[in-house]
């Protein structure tokens, strides 16, 4: 067996080879191979790292010393220096680089090679004593901090001194007796620090240094970065060490070095970006040491230079079809690239340059989009904080709903509907939210409650209408009639300004600037070519016309999911539902359905008319009918004051009996204004509704709620409640068709369990239409279908589908049942738990469950195309919203998903990356 190898030159290695050879010294390869300037070195591998480590007093392999030597021998023969050698020194630099980058975890040695010997030869051979005294005092400092773990402040407070003798700030001011000074007070140090003279045996400081980049791997500092970063040993394991022949960016004026980007990673824009030091080494210009001039600076200060550095990003562009963040020092008139690596971009500058680069011809439309993280694209849909905020959040909580917000804090929705409308910003602050709170949503920019989760009302609706919201800032005591709330120490009052981050979930006191989301035309175009690719189409989940036009400009091609239990929730109809939920006969009842139906057939005939001529999925109600009514702990609070009142207006009344007593000539317009509406007969009416109303809460009771009498079990048992809303939403479809616009609606039964239960309302559906059709005279197109979100309804998928032209995984409910938890519960008590310790891999909830959710939508999808080949069917939970769900629901071959408007751009990407990565799928 050949000997194992532990030492590539530049010339050799491979450049793909990222895992042996770090990405740093993989891309030396590459970029020498490919004809860059790179200056002669070699690359030390990850492998000898980790036999390094391995063994107990952490000796270098076998063999890796003299590999090191035959190295360096060539190295000498390359440049024609030698390596100790007091004539024409040889220095290097000695460079970590791991497979993943971890910028800053790991050292760099600058100089090595240096001892009074070759110092002196590197002074003779260049005539620059300042020069080559400044190169002594880094190498001293550089390897007594990394390779000896010496503190940098022993030698600071040197350096710091002399500087104060010579009455300098920067070390360009320092000369040469200043740093020949600075070395030997450096080498007392070390001497001091270790007990031992400084190492003057170039091989002796290279094996040192070697050891001291191998250690770094398990310093603390990378430890924690990797744990940090989720840094498994599959993606990096141990550290390469690069052997880089120096060269100097600080031998004078014609002498610089530098750091930069092919492109504006903050724009994305096609200008090469980033900044230089003339006459300085590497490491001062991220040190800060001396402000750096922005590249384009060059052009004039040093043309041909930069026109060779032009050059060389165009190589690597050219090279590595990415944008390409590197280093490159220049020595008297010859450029030299040091690094490269892929850019790191926002989202703004991933999309720019994705579409610029795939028209100038340097990437495939399928690369492009691949190259677009899916999530990434949320970040340009929302407005943001201004990420230059220095802020510090007084509170946190949970990211309910992204996207940033500033206002007034308003404790209760009324008054947040009064500023909303006299224009203000205002951020609704509750405990938690209710759906008689609704009009306050609307009046406000975002919305923070003290309590609940990520399915709480407040980030459920918030989602839905699209707006921040930081839900279950648990450090937050709100008291709503004090109309004040404390954050531990601090507190704010009603009408102080908030900022919230529905993004992190951090609240701040006071108001950051926000940045406004935009939709650019790179975005539209990178988003044409993704409709191109993918199989799968996006829907969104809208309620409100409002929704449904987002839904449209953000890309959508119909409505997966609209919830018409929303639309009850507004201010002028719930009274009206209260009044059908209260109703105690089937007539008064009918007579509060012909009330409520006008305003749901408008509704339907709004969204409609955005949406034409795409398909619109309306759900008839859903929840159970309590959850439009106050809790009984409410109503009974309200009925003792309302007693209170009563009484107290009795004796108002007795009060204005006596008036017209004491003043006899008075006339009844002359009484005070508030005994002519609060007189003791409206009170006892308002006492005797909100009786009825405990009553029929107490009636309505249910045990659990969730899964009890609600959605289809709704519309068995009150056919009247649905009747009335297909009827709307078929009378709206007529109407518009009347006007010669297309729409096609879909009906979506809830909680469908069995055949049966579909087939008793598609008979409903069938004579609804029937009248509908005959009263306006219209053919209708519509389809019927049901929402797949119980596991029996998966399993007798065949059955059903015999019933339904779609089918829509309602995967919030279908997950709740699979796992038989319910979300709130799980995420708020044990699911933490449960992934930390990997009983779990992902929350269900956020992932779509592989193992059990997905399989039962196979078998549902697989039964129900037995009996309907052209069945179409789609997600509606919240899993439509997220790339690897997407994925999956492609791989089972969905027709289509559905998310909040928000997301239907990454759905969008998503759903052509599913298709573009078919292959690889497990
Ligand atoms: P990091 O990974 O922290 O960027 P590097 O290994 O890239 O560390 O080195 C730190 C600095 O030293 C960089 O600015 C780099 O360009 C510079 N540098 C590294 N090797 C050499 C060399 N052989 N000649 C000149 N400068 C170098
Ligand atoms: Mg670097
Ligand atoms: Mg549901």
């Amino acid at each position: 067996m050949a000997a194992q190898r532990w030492v590539y030159a530049f010339s050799e290695g491979d450049g793909k080879d990222k895992k042996l050879l770090g990405g740093k010294g993989a891309n030396l390869c590459e970029m020498t191979q490919i004809g860059l300037n790179v200056p002669p070195g070699f690359v030390i591998t990850t492998q000898a790292c980790l036999d390094y480590l391995a063994h107990a007093e952490r000796q270098l392999p076998e063999g890796l010393p003299d590999e090191i030597r035959t190295h360096i021998r060539r190295l000498e023969q390359q440049t024609g220096k030698v390596f100790g050698g007091a004539d024409n020194p040889l220095l290097v630099s000695v460079r970590s680089g791991s497979a993943m980058s971890m910028p800053g975890m790991m050292d760099t040695i600058l100089n090595l090679g240096l001892n009074e010997d070759t110092l002196s030869g590197l002074i003779h051979q260049t005539g620059n004593e300042r020069f080559g005294w400044d190169a002594y005092r880094r190498f001293i400092q550089l390897f007594g901090h990394v390779a000896l773990g010496i503190a940098d402040t022993h030698f600071d407070e040197h350096f710091d001194a002399i500087k104060r003798q010579a009455g300098v700030k920067a070390d360009i001011g320092l000369d040469a007796e200043h740093l020949e000074e600075i070395c030997r007070l450096f080498l007392e140090v070390v001497e001091e620090q270790t007990g031992r003279p400084f190492p003057r045996d170039p091989y002796q400081q290279l094996e040192l240094a070697v050891k001291a980049v191998f250690n770094s791997w398990t310093g603390k500092r990378a430890v924690d970065y990797r744990r940090q970063f989720n840094i498994t040993p599959e993606m990096a394991n141990g550290t390469a060490v690069n052997v880089v022949t120096m060269v100097f960016g600080n031998m004078g004026n014609d002498c610089a070095t530098g750091v930069g980007f092919t492109r504006d990673p903050g724009t994305g824009e096609n200008v090469m970006f980033g900044e230089y030091l003339v006459n300085a080494q590497g490491e001062d210009v991220v040190a800060g040491i001396r402000t750096p001039k922005p590249v384009s600076a060059m052009a004039d200060e040093m043309p041909e230079m930069y026109r060779q550095l032009v050059e060389l990003r165009n190589k690597l562009e050219s090279h590595y079809r990415e944008v390409q963040d590197f280093e490159y020092t220049i020595e008297r008139g010859t450029l030299y690239c040091l690094q490269t690596r892929n850019g790191k971009m926002n989202a703004a500058a991933r999309v720019r340059t994705s579409v610029e680069m795939t028209n100038e011809g340097l990437l495939s439309r399928e690369e492009a989009l691949l190259r677009v993280e899916p999530d990434m694209l949320e970040q340009l849909l929302h407005p943001r904080l201004d990420p230059e905020h220095k802020s510090t959040p007084v509170a946190t909580g949970l990211p309910a709903s992204p996207g940033a917000a500033a206002g007034k804090a308003v404790f209760d929705a009324d008054r947040a509907e009064l500023l909303g409308r006299a224009g203000q910003k205002v951020i609704l602050v509750r405990e938690e939210t209710k759906p008689e709170d609704i009009h306050g949503f609307f009046a406000s920019e975002g919305i923070l409650t003290s309590r609940g989760g990520k399915t709480s009302h407040a980030a459920v609706v918030a989602r839905g209408m699209g707006k921040p919201c930081v839900a279950g800032a648990e450090g937050i005591v709100v008291n709503v009639k004090a109309r004040m709330a404390a954050v531990g120490e601090t507190t704010f009052q009603e009408g102080d300004t908030l900022t919230i981050d529905g993004t992190t979930g951090n609240v701040y006191i006071g108001e950051i600037a926000t940045v406004d989301p935009e939709f650019s035309d790179n975005l539209k175009t990178l988003l044409a070519w993704s409709d191109a690719v993918a199989r799968l189409k996006v829907m969104a989940n809208a309620d409100t016309p409002a929704a449904a036009q987002k839904a449209v400009d953000y890309g959508a091609q119909g409505i997966g999911l609209c919830r018409t239990e929303r639309m009850f929730n507004a201010v002028d109809r719930l009274p009206v539902v209260v009044e059908m939920i209260l109703a105690d006969t089937l007539e008064e009842r009918r007579d509060t359905l012909d009330k409520l139906l006008p305003m749901q057939r408008g509704d339907f005939k709004e969204i409609f008319r955005v949406m034409s001529p795409r398909p619109v999925t309306v759900r008839l109600l859903d929840p159970p009918m309590h959850e439009f009514l106050p809790t009984e702990a409410q109503l009974l609070e309200e009925l003792e004051h309302l007693q209170k009142l009563h009484v107290t207006m009795q004796g108002v009344g007795e009060l204005v009996g006596s008036l017209r007593l004491l003043r006899p000539g008075a006339r009844h317009t002359d009484m005070p204004a508030p005994f002519d509406v609060l007189n003791a007969e409206l009170v006892a009416e308002a006492i005797a509704k909100k009786r009825q109303m405990l009553n029929k809460v107490r009636v309505l009771y249910e045990v659990n709620p969730m899964l009890g009498h609600r959605g289809v079990r709704l519309g068995i048992t009150y056919p009247e409640i649905y009747r009335m809303q297909i009827q709307a939403v078929l009378e709206a479809a007529a109407e518009l068709q009347r006007e010669g616009i297309d729409v096609i609606p879909e009906i979506m039964v809830p909680q469908v369990i069995s055949p049966e239960e579909l087939k008793i309302v598609k008979q409903y559906t069938e004579e609804v239409q029937q009248q509908v059709e005959r009263h306006y005279d219209v053919s209708l197109n519509y389809r019927f279908g049901t929402m797949m979100e119980t596991v029996r309804s998966t399993l007798r998928a065949e059955r059903i589908a015999g019933y339904a032209d779609f089918f829509s995984f309602g995967t919030n409910d279908l997950t709740q049942a699979a796992f038989s938890f319910s979300r709130e519960d799980a995420e708020n008590k044990f699911l933490p738990q449960y992934i930390a310790r990997g009983i779990l891999r992902d929350n269900p909830f956020e992932a779509l469950d592989y193992n059990g959710v997905l399989k039962l939508m196979e078998i549902a999808v697989k039964d129900g195309r037995k009996v309907r080949p052209d069945l179409k069917v789609g997600i509606c939970g919240e899993h439509g919203g997220h790339p690897a769900s997407i994925r999956h629901c492609h791989h089972i071959d969905l027709s289509y998903v559905s998310c909040s408007a928000p997301r239907v751009p990454v759905a969008r990407l998503a759903a052509a990356q599913a298709r573009l990565t078919e292959e690889e799928y497990q």
